[in-house]
């Protein structure tokens, strides 16, 4: 089976469906599921990947659900431009996004709470979907999945308060140098600078040109405000 296994942040999920193509026929749904098993505290990223992989080649299927939103991050499953297998009638033109966890007595949480939210908000964008196109697994089995504690209702009204927190640089990853706590004493002017930016998502700070950019911009803010 043709997995992606690639395990992404909600930034990263965000960049790669913005350059995704879905085919000449994308989909026009999403299918929301939960894993039930796996619990949210028998994940473990990727050996249980792994273990979701023999279990749908046990059944000699070509393909699963397309993404695990787990609290470790978005993994990315069967290919979201082909119809993947997770949920019977619903399967064609659906991308099947399995949330990691037992919801039928709890509700979404912590980071996998952030990440599914920001998964189905990219998708419903990229896709020009509306609530009408977002479906769960029960609609059409038997079964609670996604959970019966999640309901359609709570859900959208989750989505209409929810917006993706910006992402704070990492100076070590994003290789912007830090001086020593004595060495340098940071101004509050270019503090501030970085805090508007970021608040104001004006463009994303990765390195220490960005972040002169981003006091260069800060103060013709200023002037032209002022004027
Ligand atoms: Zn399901």
């Amino acid at each position: 089976m043709e997995i992606i296994n690639r395990r992404l942040t909600i930034h990263e999920f965000r960049n790669y469906v913005r350059d995704y193509f879905f085919g000449t026929h994308p989909a026009n749904k999403l299918v929301i599921h939960h894993t039930w098993r796996p619990t949210k505290s028998q994940w473990q990223g990727q050996t249980s990947i792994n273990g979701l992989r023999a279990y749908y080649e046990g059944k000699t299927w070509p393909a699963g659900p397309h993404i695990f939103v787990a609290e470790d991050g978005i993994w990315l499953f069967s290919p979201m431009n082909k119809d993947g297998i997770h949920a019977g009638t619903l399967n064609a033109r659906s991308i099947g996004i399995e949330i990691v966890g037992d919801y039928d007595n709890e509700i979404w949480s912590g980071q996998t709470k952030e990440n599914a939210l920001g998964v189905i908000q990219v998708l419903m964008e990229k896709l020009n979907l509306n609530a009408s196109n977002i479906a769960f697994h029960r609609d059409v089995s038997p079964k609670t999945c996604p959970g019966s504690a999640i309901t359609k209702e709570w859900l959208f009204n989750e989505l209409s308060n929810f917006r993706i927190k910006p992402r704070i640089p990492n100076p070590i990853t994003d290789g912007i140098p830090v001086p020593a706590d004595d060495e340098v004493l940071i101004p509050i002017w270019a503090t501030d600078a970085v805090s508007f930016v970021l608040k104001n998502r004006l463009f994303e700070i990765k390195s220490k040109d960005d972040v002169r950019d981003a006091v260069k911009f800060y103060r013709f803010y200023q002037i032209i405000r002022d004027v």
